[in-house]
């Protein structure tokens, strides 16, 4: 197989196989972010691909899922991700689920009728790392974007009926922009029909752009107690009816299949982790991981 490091795949996803058709991420200057530090973008040669999908056949060649890496498969123009998905029917002729992570602009350069026809060709769930619905919070981590184009990339995706993920970053906007960063995100991921929404919060890491501004005192970073509270605001104001998936330093569990009948619930564990959690132990969890 043919793999560059860093290999990032969803964990919620199936885990294997995995295909490698591009390298890297084509934006790679996400102030948070050094996961694709000093790797090039490039897309994955044909003949990789090819190879790569012939040993897959030979182990299990009734696969019915995939994921696609890197970072943002999709960045590819609709012409080369068409041959590509074939090419992964031709050699697993049972695929269901074609799974990738992607960045919302990779979407612009693809029609509705372009999109539909991807998923005829199995591409059926994408996760989207949008991070927020804030536009000064996502000018200031630099995600390349605003949220107009998240609400117009995400619309064309449900009407090409591709389920997608959308995550909320929690801790982005800093000390400054932390009620901005929640309201505006729930605004804009609640006037969506994501099938996931996932958050995570800020890690610092130290090969990273927030991580020296947060040294220099031109970002302020959320305590564990801030960023909690952050989340509480995000899940207040949140309304959707799909799964929410969170990834946090505490022990509670706030992960569910229906939003929608368990917000309360949610909110009520928020709540009581703000209050009596340990914030200390949270704290030392986060200085132990070691990717976002
Ligand atoms: S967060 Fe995603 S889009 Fe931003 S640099 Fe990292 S991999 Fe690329």
């Amino acid at each position: 197989m043919h793999f560059t490091e860093p290999v990032y795949r969803n964990p919620y996803w199936p885990t294997y196989p995995l295909l490698q058709i591009t390298q890297g991420c084509t934006h790679n200057r996400c102030r948070f972010c050094s996961m694709y530090k000093g790797v090039g973008f490039r897309l994955q040669p044909m003949e990789y691909i090819e190879e790569d999908l012939k040993e897959i056949a030979e182990i299990v060649p009734d696969a019915r899922t995939i994921q696609l890496l890197s970072a943002n498969p999709l960045a590819m123009t609709y012409d080369k991700l068409v041959p590509i998905l074939e090419m992964v029917n031709r050699y697993l002729p049972d695929m269901e689920y074609v799974y990738t992570a992607t960045r919302v602009t990779d979407i612009c350069n693809k029609t509705v009728p372009q999109l539909r026809h991807l998923k005829e060709l199995g591409l059926r769930e994408i996760s989207l790392g949008v991070e927020s619905g804030d536009d000064w919070t996502l000018n200031r981590v630099n995600k390349g974007y605003h949220a107009s184009d998240i609400i117009e990339q995400c619309t064309k995706l449900e009407d090409a009926g591709i389920d997608y993920w959308m995550t909320f970053l929690n801790g982005i906007g800093g000390r400054s922009h932390w009620k901005e960063h929640a309201l505006h995100s729930a605004e804009v991921f609640s006037r969506l029909n994501p099938y996931v929404v996932g958050t995570g919060g800020l890690t610092l890491f130290p090969d990273t752009d927030l991580f020296s501004e947060a040294q220099d005192g031109t970002f302020d970073p959320l305590d564990e107690k801030g960023l909690m509270e952050e989340l509480l605001l995000f899940v207040e104001n949140l309304d959707f009816k799909g799964r929410f998936i969170t990834h946090h330093t505490s022990s509670m569990d706030l992960n569910t299949g229906n939003f929608g009948r368990d917000k309360d619930r949610i909110i009520r564990s928020l709540r009581k982790e703000i209050e009596h959690g340990d914030l200390d132990a949270m704290s030392a969890m986060r200085a132990r991981k070691r990717g976002l």
